[in-house]
């Protein structure tokens, strides 16, 4: 059975389609720059890349551009192979706890919910509409980033303001990296045969939040009410002071968008460091004796710690700390780091399963540790496409 699962921004495409049975990836590609000149497709087939430029007009463009190759590369004899569609959604609202198949109904919703992902949700819709186009017959399934977290309690998702900026205007915590933090939850206790876990789940990326999870359901999240929120990140500054904003306005004369455009891409590690925003340049820059470098990491580290021990006490305690996404699952010094500021909680880390471990399933923790920490590597490309076959089913 054949299940594709597609992440649409607002000049790209990315999508990969997975053989259900054996839950690998068959083709995976990005279409890029639909609606602006430069359109380029790139594939990854059989271990080649296939890489053309071609114009894009729009997504319709793409799609059908997707399925013929698709075709010409005999990776299907008929689309009728292709029973399912999942599309990745960033923002369901309060609205959708769980994936559900798209109606017309779902599209109207995601129209609706577009000022909590403005980029995001009309670009997703494009997209449905250009598959639903193309292959009117195939049932297709949103699975939403925000879903997960719907678990939270108000202690968790209300801000202290005023609460009618909730009733009126759903000011409240909403997350991000669900299926994430989903799959990595999922797999840790299939893999520990225990469904009755305290995890504190970090997806450290480019973006990165942590969740704190209890018997598979979120309890609390650090990003809020948009992913700006929670730890320092690659550009995003996490959690400031809100009055910084208008401060900074009237000193630099910009208006409110420039400033939450500084905070969402000229901070975090590249804001600090002035240098880079990629762990790696970080670390090297480290290594090197760059102040600047170091300063920004020491920063990074400690707002994931705060976070850590934040959620450590929120669950009661805590059975396993896992670590994905970039930085989580390839930064074995980033990891060393954290854990060694957790030492004071009984954490205590195999350095040479952390050092070896670079985006593999592994536990890094010693045994003498009272938590167990594991390196999970994330797949949403195919919890969506599970999730899509559990809906069609
Ligand atoms: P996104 O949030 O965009 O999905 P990723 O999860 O792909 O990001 O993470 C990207 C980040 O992971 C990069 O910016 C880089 O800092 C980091 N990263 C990737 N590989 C390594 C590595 N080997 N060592 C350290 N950091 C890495």
């Amino acid at each position: 059975m054949k299940i594709m699962s597609v992440n649409a921004g607002s000049s790209s495409l990315k999508f990969s389609l997975f053989e259900m049975d054996t839950k690998e990836v068959i083709i995976s590609g990005l279409f890029e720059r639909i609606g602006i000149e430069g359109g380029k497709y790139t594939l990854k087939y059989r271990g080649d890349k296939i890489i053309q430029e071609i114009p894009l007009d729009n997504h319709v463009k793409a799609v059908e551009i997707l399925l013929d190759k698709l075709i010409a590369l005999e990776v299907i004899g008929s689309l009728n192979e292709i029973e399912g569609i999942g599309h990745r959604v960033v923002s369901g609202g309060e609205k959708y706890q769980k994936s559900v198949l798209i109606t017309d109904s779902v599209i109207e919703d995601l129209i609706e919910l577009k000022d909590f992902a403005p980029l995001h949700n009309p670009a997703h819709v494009a997209a449905m509409k250009a598959f639903r186009e193309v292959l009117p017959e195939v049932p297709m399934v949103a699975v939403f980033d925000t879903s997960f977290h719907q678990t939270m309690d108000e202690i968790s998702y209300l801000y202290p303001v005023p609460y009618e900026w909730y009733t009126k205007y759903g000011v409240r915590k909403y997350g991000a990296h669900g299926t994430s933090h989903r799959y990595v939850s999922k797999t840790i206790s299939e893999k520990l045969h225990n469904d009755h876990l305290k995890i504190i789940s970090c997806h450290i990326g480019n973006g990165g939040s942590i969740t704190a999870i209890c018997d598979g359901k979120c309890v609390d999240t650090s990003m809020g009410f948009t992913p700006l929120a929670g730890i320092m990140m690659g550009t995003r500054s996490g959690d400031i002071d809100p009055s910084i904003i208008p401060y900074v306005m009237e000193k630099e004369g910009i208006d409110a968008q420039e400033a939450i455009d500084a905070l969402n891409k000229k901070s975090g590690l590249l804001g600090l460091s002035q240098y880079s925003s990629d762990m790696r340049d970080i670390v090297d820059g480290v290594n090197e004796g760059k102040e600047n470098c170091l300063r920004a990491l020491n920063k990074y580290v400690q707002t994931i710690i705060d976070y850590i021990a934040r959620y450590y006490v929120r669950l009661g305690g805590c059975d396993v700390i896992c670590f994905t996404a970039g930085v989580g699952e390839n930064s074995s010094p980033v990891r060393a780091k954290v854990l060694e500021g957790l030492a004071c909680l009984g954490i205590v880390m195999d350095l040479d399963q952390n050092n070896n471990t670079h985006g593999t399933f592994a536990k890094i923790s010693a045994d003498s540790s009272k938590v167990d920490v594991y390196v999970v590597p994330t797949d949403e490309e195919l919890m969506i496409a599970q999730d899509t076959i559990d809906l069609i089913r």
